[in-house]
Order: structure tokens, then sequence, then C-alpha cells
């Protein structure tokens, strides 16, 4: 990494807050009486499903793009994803006039390689299940002189993710705890930093797939556990592991980290639909769902819950929610 890795607090948040404003949409805060009623607290959904390219993942981008320098945009930026940090990174590229290279496994979801190619980024794909990502992206940076922005674990990229939980706090006031879904920790670390500085006292959730809960067996293990490549619904939270810089975060600041199963992903989906007219990828229910299995602990409570994405192709979302 051309990056010096230093962590990122509040005031880098605050400077991504200046940074995205005018190119980064500030999603609505959605309320909904019936679950609120149902669950018998007061749910305030920040919906990033609605942000552009349809997930969060814009925010961190366009945070990190906007910051290269005129050498940086010159050679391009080089990105690997499962699908939404690569469609958010060739957006953020085209907004900035910048080259993007997009590396991509060969089963990402149909609409999240054509929307990548669509903005404009050239796109290079692997097997998930036999080769190593990380190894590509940074062949490809080192050979080309791309810079190489990683999907979670850079600085530039959690003080970005950090605007959406700032943006909610600033429209709703305090709130008793915040949900936001676990997959390398990004959105998880960033939403850290902007509760704690602005409402110390609200507890944060991390949420993650049941059968990809390293992040939970990191945070209560004190190290970062690698697992393989998990197999889940939510294919935005198939890391396999945390990040240097977002664990230490994650570690100072959450209350805990709770898992879910698919079936309750894809519950929380059908919920969402059908009550709020939403709709919401897997890994973007993440939150929801385990906010659905906490609601006892939290009667009476103002939660917050980030909605992290819409991005999913709609005939799969009609047969997982029928
Ligand atoms: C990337 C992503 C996540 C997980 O974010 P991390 O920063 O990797 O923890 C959650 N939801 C959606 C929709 C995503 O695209």
């Amino acid at each position: 990494m051309t990056h010096t890795a230093t962590q990122p607090t509040y005031a880098d948040v605050e400077a991504a807050a200046r940074r995205i404003t005018g190119t980064v949409h500030r999603t609505p805060v959605l309320r909904s009486r019936r679950i609120d009623a149902g669950l018998g607290l007061e749910v305030h959904f920040k919906a990033e499903h609605l942000q552009r390219m349809g997930a969060f993942k814009f925010r961190g981008a366009f945070n990190a793009l906007a910051r290269f320098d005129a050498r940086q945009r010159a050679a391009g930026v080089v990105a690997y994803s499962s699908g939404n940090h690569a469609q958010a990174i060739a957006l953020a590229a085209r907004e900035l006039g910048i080259a993007a290279m997009i590396v991509m496994p060969l089963d990402a979801p149909a609409s999240k390689v054509a929307a990548t190619r669509a903005y404009g980024a050239e796109v290079v794909t692997y097997d998930r299940y036999s080769e190593d990502r990380e190894a590509i992206g940074r062949a490809i940076a080192n050979e080309r002189g791309l810079t190489l922005i990683p999907p979670y674990d850079h600085p530039d990229v959690i003080a970005g993710q950090g605007t959406a939980a700032r943006e909610l706090i600033e429209d709703v006031g305090p709130l008793e705890a915040i949900f936001a879904p676990l997959g390398g920790g990004g959105l998880l670390a960033g939403t850290a930093l902007a509760a704690n500085a602005l409402t110390p006292d609200t507890r944060i959730y991390g949420v993650e797939p049941e059968a990809g809960n390293d992040g939970q067996q990191s945070f209560r293990s004190g190290r970062i556990v690698h697992i393989e490549t998990p197999r889940t619904l939510a294919d935005g939270a198939q890391t396999l592991h945390l990040g240097e810089l977002t664990f230490p975060i994650i570690q100072r600041h959450v209350s805990d980290i709770l898992t879910v199963s698919d079936a309750e992903l894809v519950d929380a989906m059908r919920l969402l639909a059908s009550t709020m007219k939403q709709v919401v990828e897997p890994t973007g229910a993440l939150a929801f769902a385990g906010l659905r299995k906490t609601a006892g602990e939290l009667a009476g409570n103002r939660t917050g819950v980030i909605i992290s994405g819409g991005n999913i192709d709609l005939p799969r979302f009609a047969a997982l929610i029928a």
C-alpha cells in the first residue's frame, strides 16, 4: 500500500463529510409504525440502499479517491470486491475522471458485474474459492503503478463509511443502540468512530452471517481470526477476516457482535419489502435481522439500523422472498 496506514479518528470522519457533500447522497431515515409496534421499540432506518450505486460503499470510495494526488489520479485505481466496493470505486473514479480496474469473483451477481462495467471500469475475474484476490490486486497495482484501494482496511474508506452514522445521529438525535452489518468492518468501525464521538453512551452492535462469524470469534478472543470463504446469502459479508485498522476500533467501541442465519436474513428482507416496500439485498438486511433477535433486551429504546445496500437481481429477490 502506498498509504501510511494510520488509525482514522472522528476528525477524519468530519473531513470526509465535507469532502463528499454534493456528490454522495444524504440518504433518508425511514420509519415504520408497524415495525416499531411489532418490536416494542423505535427503529430509525438509515437507508443506504438508496445511496448512489445502491450501497454505503460509495462514501468510502469517493472519500479515498478524492484524496488522490495528481500522480495517483493520472495512473488510476485498482480494487478487488465481491460487488459493491467495485461499483463504488468505478462510480467514484468516473466522477473524478480516474481510470479504474476492478478484480471481481467469477460468481459475483450479474447485476453487480454489469453495473461495474457500465460505470466505465475494466473488470478482471478470479475464482473466489481457489484464488487470492488481495494478491491479484496487489500484483496489478505493482505492475501498472495503480493505487490499490481495499474494500475496508484503509483509513479514508473507514472515515467515509462513518459519515452514514454521523448523518443518522445528526438527523434523529441520540440513539440508545445502533446496529450495523459486519463484513471486514469498514462500516462498523466508521459507525463506531462517529457514534462514540457524538453520543458516547450509544451501544454499537455489529451483525454478521452465522456461517462467517470470524468477527464474533475475533471480538471474543482478542485477535483477528481468519476463516475459509463462508457460504452465505450475504455475499457482501463473505470476508475472511477483519482488518488491521478496523479490528482495534471495533474492539474499543463496539458492545457486541451478533450473528444471524440465512433464514433470518430472508425473513428480515421479506418484512422490509412487505411493510416498508424496500428492496434490500441479503447483506443489507443483516443489521435489521440482528436487531430483531435482540429486540427483547431493548424494549422502549430508540435504535438505529443501517440498511447497507439494495443491489440484488430482481428475479433472485423474488425467489428468495416468495
Ligand atoms: C461491504 C458491505 C457490507 C460490509 O461492510 P464492511 O465495511 O466490509 O464491514 C455490508 N453491507 C453491504 C451491502 C456491503 O456492500
